[in-house]
């Protein structure tokens, strides 16, 4: 059985082989989850998220597209490699506990129109994985208009 690590808090989350979501046994997010029975490409996960948790977004996204190389359909890939292109952290709310996405990355387009963001939605397996995605992009796209100050351009972008 692959054990994934939470997007948002890192905790662990017990992957049934082959299931595309899953809950974290820390924070209770029901999130996504790669679709991969390759102990390879599950540590080169784990590895991804691990560099994206701690805002090392190039590192991330360099480890994401090792992934999207061996397996071009990989939605999860797909779809944290938005994450970090948009510098996504996932910061808890101290009151509500609630992960709140924040945005540390300026990108004028909307993430709804990014490539891998539309070819993670068109690779989904089935409509409650797509929601998943969309749910969450929509998410982060509010978050970025409420809180355009929290935007701290850097790098090429
Ligand atoms: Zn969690």
């Amino acid at each position: 059985m692959a054990l994934f690590k939470c997007k948002m808090c890192g905790g662990n989350i017990p992957g049934v082989d082959g299931a595309v979501f899953g809950t974290c046994e820390s924070c209770g997010t029901t999130s996504t989850l790669p679709k991969a029975n390759d102990e390879k490409i599950v540590n080169l996960f784990n590895r991804a998220n691990h560099f994206r948790r701690l805002n090392e977004f190039d590192k991330a996204l360099a480890a994401y597209e090792n992934i999207l190389n061996e397996d071009n359909a990989n939605t999860e890939a797909h779809w944290c490699a938005v994450l970090c292109r948009y510098g996504i952290e996932y910061v808890e709310d101290p009151q509500t506990h609630e992960r709140v996405p924040t945005c540390h990355r300026t990108q004028y387009a909307s993430i709804l129109t990014d490539t891998d963001y539309i070819a993670a939605i068109e690779n989904a397996s089935d409509r409650y994985t797509m929601g998943l995605y969309e749910a969450e992009a929509k998410k982060n796209k509010r978050n970025s208009k409420r809180h355009p100050r929290n935007f701290q351009p850097r790098g090429a972008f």
